[in-house]
């Protein structure tokens, strides 16, 4: 059985989703098909929740919305397109009911954000089933919160109880699938165990389609993008990166974590626990391979498989003569970001000094948060802004002589200087930062030190034993 997820980038144009509706007719195997929201459509939800409006915007706003969806259903007129219909204005309906409530009470929780979130993939899935029952194939909309993906109660970032899911979403969709059905699911939010409506954070579709696959004990779990897979670097920075055929899930989980914007970081997790292959598939290429993501462990002769990177960082480093002795002294420091809902990158510690990366945007809040420990905890503090964060990875990286110094070499010949290096933490992974006008030169520098400046395509991912 193959679990197959299509980004929003996949409803975008009349041509992306007919591309679609020909992988899931062409997918010889029984399926299970996970979409996101038509591409644009959270955000412009998104984007309407921040601003104070007015009642009579809704009816506007709401008409956009009905009609972009109504546009992608197939054209053909008949009994199939006015039920299509039907079902998007009855998700309209419900959505204007909840629009009509937040405007007049004025108060929006993280729980009715939520929901209101939610209303992007309930459509897009009504939408993609009814182009593919339009092929003949008999696919059925499913909703995550009916057929029962239960998360923990982080509304905006909740994440999967696997066993409940797999409990109430296996038998569900290998029930439909048995039927002979297609079930197209929502992707991007689930349901607590009280019964409210949770999202898995942005992009976090790919996560879901784990999710299903971890339920139903199946895979590959093929994700279709606009791109070919994962690269050795950036293309936008190294002309010369190619694409990547296979990675290991601890690969694949830091390329992800530390910059590389083709897979949701958390999606590896599911996948994992059941030795599940997640494959990265080009809607443009069909035909091409992608990068498979597995429990096979190749390692490439020079040992790095790519560089990626995270463009805005910086290190916030807090001082205290003393603070490799005092205990609780870390856990003080990064508590503090927690409680303000600061995503920490990587921590180094030293006996006068805790440095922590966070994202460039965090740095105001940081500061305010950081307040309260002054004094108690802490010294004093400085922070690096402008810095850019620096991911090297490779299965074998850390049992490999030479790989870290051939690294910094690289780097340092380029008169680029090394701030605050991380490893030995992951063995497949090393992280450092530098200024952020010298990242196109750094990453450069290592993708000509290990690949040279043409393509290696063929020893690209050539087992050393
Ligand atoms: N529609 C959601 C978002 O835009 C989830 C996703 O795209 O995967 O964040
Ligand atoms: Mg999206």
């Amino acid at each position: 059985m193959k679990i197959l997820k299509f980004g929003g980038t996949c409803l975008a144009s009349e041509d992306t989703l007919h591309r679609l509706t020909k992988v899931v007719k062409d997918t010889d195997a029984d399926k299970v098909v996970v979409v996101s929201a038509a591409s644009g459509v959270t955000n412009s939800i998104k984007e309407f929740l921040s601003k104070p409006r007015q009642e009579n915007e809704i009816d506007d706003f709401l008409l956009k919305i009905k009609l972009r969806h109504v546009e992608m259903l197939p054209k053909k007129d008949g009994q199939k397109r006015k039920e299509a219909i039907e079902q998007i204005e009855a998700k309209v309906t419900k959505l204007e009911r909840l629009l009509y409530g937040i405007t007049y009470t004025e108060e929006l929780t993280p729980r009715t954000n939520d929901l209101i979130l939610s209303f992007g993939e309930r459509l897009s899935t009504i939408v993609v089933a009814s182009r593919l029952s339009h092929e003949g194939m008999d696919a059925v909309p499913m909703e995550t919160d009916a057929i029962g993906m239960i998360t923990n109660e982080q509304y905006g970032n909740a994440i999967a109880i696997l066993d409940k899911c797999e409990k109430n979403m296996g038998p569900a969709l290998h029930a439909a699938v048995k039927k002979g059905q297609v079930p197209v699911v929502t992707g991007f939010f689930g349901i607590t165990d009280s019964g409210h409506v949770t999202t898995v954070g942005r992009s976090g579709t790919d996560y879901s389609a784990a999710v299903v696959g971890y339920s139903l004990g199946a895979g590959p779990i093929e994700i279709w993008k606009e791109v070919d897979g994962f690269m050795s670097a950036d293309p936008k920075l190294v002309k010369d990166a190619f694409m990547l055929d296979t990675l290991s899930y601890e690969e694949a989980a830091e390329l992800a974590y530390f910059g590389a914007q083709v897979l949701h970081p958390r999606a590896v997790h599911p996948a994992r626990l059941k030795g599940i292959d997640i494959v990265i598939k080009n809607l443009f290429k069909p035909e091409s391979p992608g990068t498979v993501i597995g429990k096979s462990k190749m390692t490439r002769k020079d040992i790095i498989k790519s560089v990626s990177y995270v463009p805005n960082v910086a290190t916030f480093k807090v001082y205290d003569t003393g603070a490799g002795y005092k205990s609780g002294f870390l856990a003080d420091v990064t508590d503090c970001f927690h409680k303000a809902g600061i995503n920490i990158f990587s921590a180094a510690t030293s006996q006068t000094c805790v440095a922590v990366l966070i994202d460039e945007n965090d740095v105001p809040h940081a500061k305010k948060a950081f307040k309260v420990l002054m004094g108690t905890m802490g010294e004093s503090y400085h922070v690096v802004s402008n810095m850019a964060l620096i991911c090297t990875v490779g299965e074998g990286f850390g049992q490999t002589k030479g790989v870290a110094a051939r690294v910094f070499n690289a780097v340092a010949a380029k008169s680029v200087n090394v701030d605050l290096i991380s490893a030995g933490a992951s063995m497949v992974a090393y992280h450092f930062t530098v200024d952020k006008k010298d990242l196109k030169n750094t990453v450069q520098a290592i993708h000509d030190e290990f690949w040279g400046k043409e393509l290696h395509q063929n020893t690209a991912n050539n087992p050393v034993s």
